[in-house]
């Protein structure tokens, strides 16, 4: 099937592009980017233009920061064509319900990604919590913005979401592993000075279970989660792909093929089927820790 990648930025070179290179499912057949091109490939600068000169290409995969592309999405999805969407699906939440509205009424298929759900520990460690009781857990999930995210201002522009970026990651495996919805009671967020968007929060959920995200570590990086429960200890490190149970490292799912792979795979699935996956549960408890949240303003930040 062809596919087109929009925005041609560090994900979709990092990580896109060689998953849909490895996939037999997928020829990518153009690109849409102002700067970004990929070798061989026919590049558009803009969507409309893509979307009239391709009619052949009947699925997009959109890899642009969440504030400009719910204007794209709603273009793709008037023209027929199926449609992925890298993480956080939208800026805010009603965008993407009017996307999944759309993407319904059009008879096409719409899949609001979450790569870390894709991690190899993750689908182990959800069997072992399940039946189990939650006594407490403790994520921790401090990265260095300059690292992974150089240069990209948008991060911390109104509706760049800041350190909530990688943090939904992490709660994307929360609400994937745990047998019971999540319930936000209380949050605490650091601004820089001079940006729009949390360099760092710590979150508090009615589970006894605590959150610790941070944009300022340098040295070595930590995304990690810890859940005391009636059976035993679980952790699940390096972003979900590593699990312990009581301190020891189980093996991972050999049949797990990676996180970008596994996306394509059921994006394979979905067109197959004309089926839609939109799970909002990790950006409605981002969106609640913006309502609900302390807001502490902390030195400038410049990258
Ligand atoms: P990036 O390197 O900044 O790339 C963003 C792309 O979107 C570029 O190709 C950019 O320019 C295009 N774009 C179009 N309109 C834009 C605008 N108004 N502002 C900024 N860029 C605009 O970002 P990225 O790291 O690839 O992240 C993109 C998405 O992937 C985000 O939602 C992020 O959460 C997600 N993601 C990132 C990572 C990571 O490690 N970086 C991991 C997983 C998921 P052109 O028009 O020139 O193409």
């Amino acid at each position: 099937m062809k596919i087109a990648l929009v925005g041609i930025g560090k994900i979709a070179v990092d990580q896109h592009v060689p998953a849909i290179a490895a996939s037999p499912d997928w020829e990518l057949t153009a690109t849409v980017s102002r700067s970004g091109r990929v070798n061989g490939i026919e590049a558009f600068t803009g969507i409309s233009e893509m979307l009239a000169a391709r009619p052949d290409i009947e699925t997009v995969s959109l890899c642009l920061p969440p504030v400009p592309r719910f204007a794209v999405a709603q273009e793709v999805l008037r023209a027929g064509r199926h449609l992925m969407l890298e993480k956080p699906p939208g800026a805010t939440l009603s965008e993407v319900h009017a996307l999944e509205r759309l993407a319904q009424a059009q008879g096409v298929s719409l899949f609001a990604t979450w790569h870390s759900r894709m991690a190899y520990g993750v689908a182990g460690a959800k069997a072992w919590l399940a039946g189990k009781q939650l006594h407490r857990g403790r994520i921790i999930w401090r990265e260095d913005v300059r690292k992974w995210h150089p240069g990209q201002d948008w991060i911390f522009e109104a509706g760049g979401m800041g350190v909530f970026d990688p943090g939904i990651n992490a709660l994307s495996i929360l609400t994937e592993i745990l047998p019971t919805p999540l319930h936000l009671t209380g949050a605490e967020m650091d601004f820089p000075a001079n940006r729009q968007a949390p360099i760092a929060a710590r979150l508090d959920f009615a589970q006894n279970i605590q959150a610790d995200f941070d944009f300022r570590q340098e040295g070595p990086q930590t995304w990690d989660m810890e859940f005391e429960t009636s059976g035993g200890h679980l952790a699940l490190r390096m972003g979900g792909n590593m699990l312990e149970i009581d301190g020891k490292e189980t093996a991972g799912e050999s049949d797990i093929m990676g996180e970008y792979p596994a996306l394509y795979a059921c994006m394979t699935e979905l067109v197959r089927d004309r089926r839609s996956d939109v799970d909002l549960s990790p950006m409605m408890l981002v969106a609640d820790a913006f309502t609900l949240g302390r807001r502490n303003i902390v030195d400038a930040f410049e990258f």
